[in-house]
């Protein structure tokens, strides 16, 4: 008898590990899924604005920095995107690209550092052609007013303007820089095969702690500061 209580014991302790490995990784799986990119980097390359690849399904004559070309095209490869607008202002060759005069001042499309979205072949209304879209503005912004980095402003159900059947608004967080001028550094996650869906912890010690360069006031200070300007 306390032979049998003693096996019954540790197969109740056994199932009991078993629940809790299996817990662990439904957490860790519902992290890594919902929770944005699993690291981002400050890329210091010199920035420009160029047309956006056929790889991201977009709206003729879309450009925007080329530094945020590979993200895109790793949430094109993903979600079905469909780019309506991003860098909006003039080029070095006097031409006007983008929508004119239909961003909020201090929009990241002054830099072509930010990206609208509806989904491919959707149907202009809030229906199942958009759930991609909410999964991916979620996947953004995994709490309404905390986007995950490297994002800085996501605008989608909740904000203005913005959310299924509208549109939604990606922006990429960048140094302070003044309207169609290029940003010194743009915070970017990686999307080479390496660094794919590793587990999310422990956190690497990367920005956004230390942010370098930028005057006091500027994008860093922003993430804490509750009043972050809009980007859209
Ligand atoms: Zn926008």
């Amino acid at each position: 008898m306390r032979e049998a209580v003693a096996s019954l014991a540790e197969k109740t302790g056994r199932g009991l590990l078993a629940i809790a490995a299996v817990l662990a990784l439904c957490l860790l799986v519902a992290a890594s899924a919902e929770a944005g990119p699993t690291s981002t980097r400050l890329a210091y390359a010199m920035g420009e604005i160029v047309p956006l690849p056929a790889s991201v399904p977009h709206e003729e004559g879309d450009m925007v920095d080329k530094r945020i070309v590979a993200d895109l095209r790793w949430i094109a490869a993903r979600y079905p995107i469909y780019v309506t607008d991003g860098y909006s202002g003039p080029l070095p060759n006097g031409e006007h690209v983008g929508c004119n005069q239909c961003h909020v001042r201090g929009s990241d499309h002054y830099n072509g550092l930010a990206v609208d979205i509806v989904p491919l072949n959707g149907s202009g209304k809030c229906d199942e052609t958009w759930s991609a879209i909410t999964s991916l503005a979620e996947w953004a912004e995994p709490v309404q007013g905390e986007p995950a980095p490297p994002f800085r402003w996501v605008g989608y159900d909740g904000d203005a303007g913005h959310g299924c059947g509208n549109h939604l608004h990606l922006s990429w967080q960048h140094s302070t820089v003044a309207q169609f001028e290029l940003a010194e550094w743009v915070e970017v996650f990686p999307t080479g095969p390496a660094t794919n869906r590793k587990p999310r912890s422990p956190r690497p010690k990367s920005p956004p702690q230390k942010l370098p360069t930028g005057p006091p006031g500027g994008i860093g200070t922003i993430h804490s500061g509750g009043v972050s300007p809009r980007g859209d």
